[in-house]
């Protein structure tokens, strides 16, 4: 049966199998090739048609970056090294990780506060383009490079004097760890220039997990204004303008999808008014999110069932120590139920009485889904979490409680 409040957010869920296939797969081959359960799995056809929509859609001019952090997956990562025009990084494991793929290095930007002096010299070396957080940040990367005797590739990231409205998460318009003031940018770019760093980019970066296309459009005009206003008082002549991104994905019931396309026309509109200021600079958006976070899975198996004081509950094999943010505890602060399937009864009726799946964590906060309503669970059934693409494994406490880590694979046809 189609659940329709299901679709609304997941468009490409094919409901009319009886199962649920992921890459062409089944979940018991998937369990198969897993060996165990839990486990995690991303779609690679679904990776691609992201990116493919992200082609499409915004202006051909813009650069497309994939933010590693959302999901560092090896094989993610390096598949996505074939798609996308360059990778952002935000610490050493992550650097190696990017240069592994092969990328050309000065298509990896590094951002990030705190970076660490081997962090930093790592940068230098391989020529990526280092994000200034801070003018000590600055400092050191002009000293290493004179050490290595290379020229620093550098971005002065930007603290905006605005926010990415309606956002997740705020990285704007008020005191931050991220990025240079935009009032002291002109200062350090002349000391960055006195010192022989090649200021090369812009990085401007104001939210994550936003849905709301017209908050995108009007962080965005902001942006152009700001780097065009920074390129013209320091005459810089740069080669990126890093415009952030936020693009959000719809985890929640009554969230929409975002509206790319009105997103894309903006840009076109913004590039062309801008043409003059930036007539040297590639405009990147950095997407982690939009771009992995609905093509992952997370398969668990149902190991026990109980009622307690009236209420239904399912016992699953995996939880909040694989998947934080489905158990609300990673930046929510209303607990809410990402979209679950129980994956091999995808065509069967709903049954009207609730029922909570919890994980085998001995603490009240691993749950996995409170209060849903699924088809009739049974012990065995695939208890699947969606949208848990990024985000989700990596950014979990794996070591709470001593369970073994998950699989994670990556699945379907390249
Ligand atoms: C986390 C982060 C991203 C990716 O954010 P998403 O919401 O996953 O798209 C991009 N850029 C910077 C600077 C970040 O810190």
């Amino acid at each position: 049966m189609r659940n329709e409040k299901l679709h609304s957010r997941l468009s490409w869920l094919d409901e009319s199998s009886k199962d649920l296939t992921i890459g062409g797969m089944t979940l018991h081959e998937l369990a198969e090739r897993a060996g165990t359960t839990p486990f995690y799995v991303y779609d690679r056809g679904l990776i691609a048609q992201r990116v493919r929509e992200l082609r499409t859609t915004l202006p051909q001019a813009v650069k497309i970056h994939y933010a590693i952090k959302a999901n560092p997956q090896l094989a993610v990562v390096q598949y996505l090294a074939s798609l996308v025009d360059g990778f952002d990084v935000a610490s050493h494991g992550e650097l190696r990780i990017a240069l592994d793929t092969g990328i050309d290095p000065k298509d990896i930007g590094f951002a990030g506060p705190g970076k660490s002096i081997p962090e930093l010299r790592a940068a230098v070396c391989a020529g990526v383009q280092i994000s200034i957080e801070s003018e000590l940040e600055l400092e050191r990367v002009s000293e290493i490079s004179k050490t290595l005797n290379r020229i620093a590739l550098i971005a002065i990231r930007v603290n905006p004097e605005f926010e990415l409205k309606r956002s997740g998460a705020k990285m704007g318009g008020q005191a931050s760890p991220f990025g240079i003031d935009a009032g002291e940018v002109p200062r350090l770019v002349a000391k960055a220039r006195e010192k022989g760093l090649d200021v090369a980019g812009l990085h401007i970066y104001a939210g994550s997990q936003n849905l709301d296309a017209a908050s995108i459009i009007e962080a965005n005009r902001l942006t152009f204004e700001l780097a065009v206003e920074l390129i013209d008082n320091c005459k810089l002549s740069l080669r990126t303008v890093n415009i952030g991104g936020g693009y959000g994905i719809p985890y929640f019931e009554n969230e929409q999808a975002l509206d790319l396309p009105k997103i894309g026309a903006s840009l076109d509109a913004l590039l062309q008014e801008h043409e003059e200021s930036l007539k040297s600079a590639n405009i990147t958006v950095e997407l982690g999110r939009y771009i992995v976070g609905e093509a992952g899975y997370y398969v668990t198996r149902v190991t026990d069932l109980k009622t307690s004081q009236g209420k239904s509950f399912a016992v699953v094999d995996g939880g909040l120590h694989h998947h934080l943010a489905n158990s609300g505890n990673f930046g929510q602060v209303i607990r809410k139920n990402y979209p679950v399937v129980i994956g091999n009864k995808l065509a069967q009726p709903i049954n009207s009485n609730p029922i909570s799946v919890v994980g085998p964590l001995c603490t009240p906060l691993d749950i996995v889904a409170h209060s849903v309503q699924l088809p009739t669970v049974e012990i065995g059934d695939f208890v699947v979490v969606l949208q848990s693409g990024a985000y989700a494994c990596s950014a979990s406490p794996h070591q709470f409680l001593g369970h073994d880590r998950p699989v994670e694979m990556l699945a379907g046809q390249r």
